[in-house]
């Protein structure tokens, strides 16, 4: 086997331009996961050798970035907001995008005593996020799939959250009582949509991206739901499609909530509607 150095690793991101939009980025996650090494190291030490076993675990795992694999699930984690996150093929893979939704659920409701759900919560990013920064509110998390459910869990305690709750079931049916907030990252593509066949969301499950209605059944299911469970002056929050913000605007303002507004992610895109 020919040596490689750190510098002759990272130029390896090459191998990945076709596959990934971020390869200088995913060779260096790649490359501190099998050193065991913080990114700074990497640049600090350039010369220095990979050992056979570090090598060989580099190429494996580079190979199967090149067949498309996510990083994240190459690593195991994801970190969103301040948490580092399990994640499993069983849920969506948590994005950027879905802090604004985070954002926005914190500046709706002052430093006080809440009641919070998170339907379809999947790792539990969500919830775990709100969570971790108003230890006074009360999360309750739900969602349909069992390998789910564990998940949260399991990401829950190793961030020694206790004040969330993850409950298996449909949406809202799971809830009692009344919410102050109810918030949720939806399945919201259009199952004709040609993105499902490329990149990531090629590993994950379609259960979490896809919904009838050219995405909007979900969105609609949940928005009915709601209804019964929110407090008077309680809020719903979305994240949605960067072209479904009129559309959620629209369904909301049909079924009675009032102040309705779409906020804007990193991207400049529509992608929070709340009432
Ligand atoms: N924003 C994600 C994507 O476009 C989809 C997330 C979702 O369906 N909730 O890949």
């Amino acid at each position: 086997m020919i040596e490689l150095s750190v510098a002759e690793a990272l130029d390896r991101a090459a191998e990945l331009t076709d596959v990934s939009d971020s390869p200088r980025a995913d060779i260096e996650m790649l490359l501190c996961e099998v050193l065991d090494k913080p990114r700074s190291w990497l640049f600090t030490w350039p010369d220095k050798v990979l050992s056979a076993e570090q090598q060989m675990r580099f190429e494996q795992l580079l190979m199967r970035r090149v067949q498309g694999t996510p990083i994240a699930h190459l690593l195991g984690y994801r970190d969103f907001w301040t948490l580092r996150l399990k994640v499993s093929p069983d849920t969506l893979i948590p994005r950027p995008d879905t802090e604004t939704l985070v954002e926005q659920a914190l500046a709706l409701l002052p430093d006080q005593p809440a009641r919070v759900a998170d339907l379809g919560t999947g790792t539990g990013a969500i919830a775990l996020a709100l969570a971790s920064e108003r230890p006074q509110w009360q999360l309750v998390a739900t969602d349909l799939h069992p390998g789910a459910v564990s998940l949260a869990r399991e990401n829950a305690q190793a961030c020694g959250l206790s004040n969330v709750e993850i409950r298996q079931g449909s949406w809202c049916e799971p809830l009692s009582g009344h919410f102050d907030m109810i918030v949720s990252n939806p399945p919201y593509i259009d199952p004709d949509d040609p993105h499902l066949d490329q990149g990531d969301v090629r590993f994950e499950p379609l259960s979490a991206l896809t919904a009838e209605e050219k995405g909007m059944a979900d969105i609609r299911t949940i928005a009915e739901q709601a209804r019964a469970l929110l407090q008077p002056g309680g809020w719903l929050l979305f994240e949605h499609g960067y072209d479904q913000g009129e559309l959620v605007r629209h369904l909301l303002q049909a079924l009675g909530y009032v102040q309705v507004c779409t906020h804007r992610d990193l991207g400049d895109n529509d992608r929070v509607t709340l009432g």
